[in-house]
């Protein structure tokens, strides 16, 4: 049985403001580290410096402090550790799981493939073309069927064949999602990972991944999805209002509540959070996404 200490993270994207939908998962992921004794680490995924928003690393740190959530250890910035990914790139190379690709986006748009990699350049790129960007080769893994019990949504099980080829190294040379936040995790020894069900898709690769780098796989919980009342997730896409500090305690107390957990009365962040762990129960976060009144 696995006996590490959990350590848990949370890993915004400095793209613009915390949310309700972000702080939701911020003070899920934090109450489930601290209510097992644990640690709880903040990452900030700063991987992609054209969608990057000036100042709002900053200010996302300067937000979750005004919140109550006080992180362990150094925060950790993605854009200082391009040589972890380039290593782990370098050994999915060296073992044949890569192709170098040279479809842009309207290539394959053109041919529907946007949302399931069509195989174009898998057996080679063809001439006149330049391998720009670099994909996994999802047939090559070992892995047949992807399973992990999710502890907030239950028992999943996918289907190798159902995942296109994804990128892992750009056509702009910037590392992709996928590698990254497997790279991390593992570096970090993240043993539990409490995020947004929105990533639910991306976990089955993460899953190949870590199973193709020989790091262990941590267990995951994705949490339900806030949406407006137009039925779309809460997002910096959506626009999405800023959640301020001086309206702490109410955002606390409705997230919570969002999470299905006990009632806790408006007091300091660091209060209401103390309450909040010692009443925290995994098992009474509800699966659905659904709207939030804001
Ligand atoms: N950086 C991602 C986001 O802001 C979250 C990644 C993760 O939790 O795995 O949506």
């Amino acid at each position: 049985m696995d006996v590490r200490p959990y350590i848990g993270r949370f890993a915004p994207s400095p793209s613009g403001h915390l949310h309700f939908g972000s702080l939701i998962a911020a003070v899920a992921s934090y109450c489930d580290a601290k209510s097992n004794q644990g640690t709880w680490l903040v990452r900030i995924e700063n991987l992609d410096p054209p969608r990057e928003v000036k100042g709002s690393a900053d200010d996302i740190l300067r937000t979750l402090e005004g919140f109550g959530l006080f992180w362990d250890n150094a925060v950790q910035y993605q854009s200082q550790r391009h040589h972890l990914y380039d290593s782990a790139l370098q050994k999915l190379k060296a073992s044949g799981m890569t192709f170098g690709c040279a479809c842009s986006r309207k290539d394959l748009a053109s041919v529907g493939g946007l949302d399931f990699y069509p195989g174009t350049c898998r057996n080679g790129i063809p001439h006149e073309k330049e391998g720009k960007s670099v994909r996994f080769q999802v047939s090559k893994s070992n892995i047949e069927n992807i399973k992990w019990n999710d502890l907030v949504q239950g028992n999943q099980n996918v289907l190798k064949s159902s995942l296109g080829d994804f990128i892992l190294r750009r056509s702009d040379g910037y590392y992709a999602y996928h590698l990254a936040v497997v790279v991390d995790d593992a570096d970090q020894g993240v043993t539990n990972i409490v995020r947004g069900a929105d990533l639910m898709d991306s976990s089955p690769r993460h899953l190949l991944l870590q199973e193709a780098l020989n790091l262990g796989s941590p267990l995951y919980a994705h949490i339900p999805l806030a949406y407006n009342i137009m039925k779309d997730k809460l997002s910096k896409l959506t626009n999405a209002s800023p959640i301020q500090i001086e309206d702490a305690p109410n955002q606390i107390q409705d997230a919570l509540k969002f999470l299905g957990q006990l009632d806790v009365e408006i007091d300091l962040p660091e209060k209401m959070l103390s309450q909040a762990i010692d009443q925290w129960d995994v098992s009474k976060i509800p699966k659905s996404s659904r709207t939030h009144w804001t």
